[in-house]
């Protein structure tokens, strides 16, 4: 049965659910969407959790989606490149692509989602409802129960279909697990670092203390520091650090003085940036970081989830709300193709999706060495370089992983992982064996394209040999 009119509820209204909402309405369906917070867009609370974000391609096709890429343009701060740091203070610019139009973009959560929910209440048969925490999801009758943090009452609500954007802590997800009804699988892995978040504040003519146009890293080996550009001239900085392991960890930076201590020793530059350092260092939350892999993610044709709460995913990719909206886009072509079926609806999107997802997992872990520690080793930096002079002077024939996973959109993350892993363990061994003379004459066309040559060759011959081991 094809039916607008059907009943969809929505739950959580965070970045997924919003965008969802939004195309739902937009489509003629009579949505409710039901959050556990208060209105962001009245109340001054924090989202908790990452201040801003790195947007870039994948994410940018949801903002095309419902047309709002324009609107959202607005929201960014472009970021060409990383700008590494050392401890000395010296810095070095590190561009994501040898392309001049493809970067990445800084961008504050709330002020996406505050659009996003505009956009969707638009819609006069959206509804979106705040204060209300779902507690539990009975998906083989399709209803849920929510408790309203305003009036303390319980109240159950029913719907066509249920769709939960409810995060990485999701009561749907936890109603699978519990309920036992059929062969759920569910893992979730913590890695040993944690996070916090802290602030280089504008200077006093409200301009930027340091180069806006960047993704800043401090890379130390075994922990971090990165700060992304907001628009008000601030910096939000994070520290990713252990837990309990090595010298300096979250358990023992318990006094101020062992935290300046630490910044002054590993990351003096940055402190000379935050002379808040240490009342941020004590207010703010530790966070820990993990991943989500289950499934299946639907029940028969009553219940979905969708983005964090189907795949949560470490931010170290920047892609985790990218991966959230492209799950909305590949949603709605499956639902262009079977709209009224539901059940097959489910099946379809969760069974081509969920291979990208378990890549983009898997590669925000590769990418939490990378950016802590390969990102400061010198055949990384060679290889980084090669891939620079490659993709600009054959632009349309080679692009490196990180390439591939940010800024190629039209193909999948498995795919992107698949030839973007071979190519890296290529130039790699290739530059190991000194296959690759360095340095090379970057001018001396014919010199790169036989560098280009032997690349696509050796990712082929491991592309190859992956088969061959049925590692892909
Ligand atoms: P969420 O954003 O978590 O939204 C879930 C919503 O559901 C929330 O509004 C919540 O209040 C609500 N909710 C939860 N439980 C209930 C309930 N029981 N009942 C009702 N409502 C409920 N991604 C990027 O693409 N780029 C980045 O640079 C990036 N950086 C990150 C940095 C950090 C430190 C972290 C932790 C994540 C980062 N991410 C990044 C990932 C990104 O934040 C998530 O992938 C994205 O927010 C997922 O969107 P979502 O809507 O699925 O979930």
């Amino acid at each position: 049965m094809k039916n607008n009119q059907q009943n969809i509820l929505i739950i959580g209204a965070g970045l997924c659910g919003s965008l969802l909402a939004l195309r739902m309405g937009q489509r003629g369906y009579n949505v409710n969407v039901y959050e556990m917070r208060a209105d962001l867009r009245k109340t001054d609370i924090s989202a908790g959790r990452s201040i801003n974000l790195a947007f870039s391609d994948r994410g940018n096709k949801g903002m095309k989606l419902v047309g709002l890429e324009k609107k959202v343009k607005e929201l960014c701060i472009p970021m060409n490149g990383r700008m590494l740091h050392d401890k000395d203070g010296k810095t070095y610019l590190s561009n994501y692509s040898g392309r001049e139009h493809e970067f990445i973009n800084s961008i504050s959560r709330g002020g996406l989602n505050a659009l996003l929910l505009d956009e969707a209440e638009k819609h006069p048969n959206v509804k979106i409802h705040f204060n209300k925490k779902c507690k539990s999801v009975d998906f083989e009758n399709t209803t849920a129960l929510f408790k309203d943090y305003e009036s303390k009452d319980e109240f159950v609500e029913d719907a066509d279909c249920i769709i939960a954007t409810d995060g990485a802590g999701s009561a749907l997800r936890k109603s699978y697990y519990l309920g036992k009804k059929f062969l759920f699988s569910f893992s979730q892995n913590f890695l040993t670092h944690g996070y916090k978040e802290l602030t280089i504040l504008p200077d006093e003519n409200g301009g930027y203390k340091t180069y806006k146009s960047a993704l800043h890293i401090w890379p130390r080996g075994e922990f971090m520091v990165i700060a992304l550009p907001n628009l008000d001239g601030s910096f939000t900085v994070t520290l990713f650090l252990s837990y309990d392991e090595g010298e300096y960890n979250f358990n023992n930076l318990t006094t101020p003085e062992r935290v300046t201590e630490f910044f002054k020793k590993e990351f003096p530059d940055a402190l000379e940036l935050m002379p808040n350092l240490v009342d941020d260092f004590f207010e703010n939350p530790t966070a820990p970081l993990g991943t989500v892999k289950c499934s299946p993610w639907h029940y028969k044709g009553n219940t979905l989830l969708m983005g964090d709460s189907a795949h949560a995913i470490v931010p170290f990719y920047g892609q985790g709300m990218n991966a959230s909206f492209e799950d909305v886009v590949e949603f709605d072509a499956v639902l262009e193709k079977h709209e009224g079926d539901w059940e097959r609806i489910f099946t379809e999107f969760s069974k081509t999706r969920k291979k990208d997802t378990d890549a983009i997992a898997d590669l925000a872990i590769d990418n939490f060495h990378e950016m802590k520690d390969h990102v400061a080793n010198p055949l990384f930096q060679k290889k980084r370089k090669i891939e620079m002079a490659l993709e600009n002077h054959f632009p349309n024939t080679y692009f490196s992983k990180y390439s591939l996973v940010t800024f190629n959109e039209d193909i999948g993350y498995r795919e992107a992982m698949l030839q973007g892993r071979a190519q890296d363990k290529a130039i790699l061994n290739m530059l190991f064996d000194r296959d690759i003379n360095t340095p090379y004459d970057e001018s001396n066309i014919d010199e790169l394209h036989q560098i280009l040559e032997k690349i696509q060759n050796e990712t082929k011959a491991v592309l190859e040999d992956n088969k061959n081991a049925r590692l892909d």
